[in-house]
C-alpha cells in the first residue's frame, strides 16, 4: 500500500528534523505528500484552566512565535507548501487526529524519545497520538543529546 498524504507533527524544536526527514524519505518512496501540523497548546489548559490572570497577551506571544518557527521550517524545506501547513490551538492528540481526518491523510508522523520508568508513566505525544488515530502512525526515535 503506498502512502498519500502523510501528516507530520511538530514541536518546532530542532527535534523535529529527524521527523520531517523521515517523512520527506516516505513522501519520495510514495509520491506522497506531505503536511506539517503544530498544536498551540491554550496556556490556561497547561495551568489546569484555573488561572487568576489574563494569560491572553502571552498566548498571542506564544502563538507569533510558533508562526515564527514554522517558517523558517518552510524556509528549511521549501518543497513543503505553505498551504500544507497547519498551525492551530487546542490539545494535540485531538487536533492532530482531527487535522489527519479532514485532510485525509494516510500517516501521521511524530517524534518518540522512547521514554522508560517514571517518565513513561506521565506520558508523551507519540504515545498520546497513537491512541485512537483515524490511520498509521510512524514514531521517529529521536536520539538522546550526548553530553559535551
Ligand atoms: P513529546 O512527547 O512532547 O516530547 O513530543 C514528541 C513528539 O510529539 C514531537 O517530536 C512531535 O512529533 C510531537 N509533538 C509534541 N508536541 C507537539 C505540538 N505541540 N504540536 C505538534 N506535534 C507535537
Amino acid at each position: 500500500m503506498e502512502y498519500q498524504h502523510i501528516l507530520v507533527a511538530v514541536d518546532l524544536t530542532e527535534e523535529c528534523d529527524p521527523v520531517i526527514k523521515r517523512a520527506k524519505t516516505i513522501a519520495l518512496a510514495n509520491g506522497a505528500k506531505v503536511s506539517l501540523v503544530h498544536i498551540v497548546e491554550p496556556m490556561a489548559m497547561a495551568f489546569g484552566g484555573d488561572v487568576p490572570m489574563d494569560l491572553s497577551q502571552l498566548q498571542q506571544q506564544q502563538f507569533d512565535q510558533a508562526k515564527e518557527r514554522m517558517e523558517r521550517l518552510y524556509n528549511k524545506y521549501p518543497d513543503i507548501q505553505r498551504g500544507d501547513s497547519h498551525l492551530v490551538y487546542g490539545q494535540p492528540r485531538q487536533e492532530i487526529h482531527q487535522l489527519a481526518k479532514d485532510q485525509t491523510c494516510d500517516l501521521i508522523v511524530v517524534g518518540s524519545h522512547g521514554r522508560h520508568g517514571l517518565a513513561l508513566l506521565l506520558g508523551s505525544t507519540a504515545n498520546d497520538v497513537l491512541h485512537g488515530a483515524p490511520c498509521d502512525v510512524l514514531a521517529v526515535r529521536l536520539q538522546k543529546k550526548e553530553k559535551e
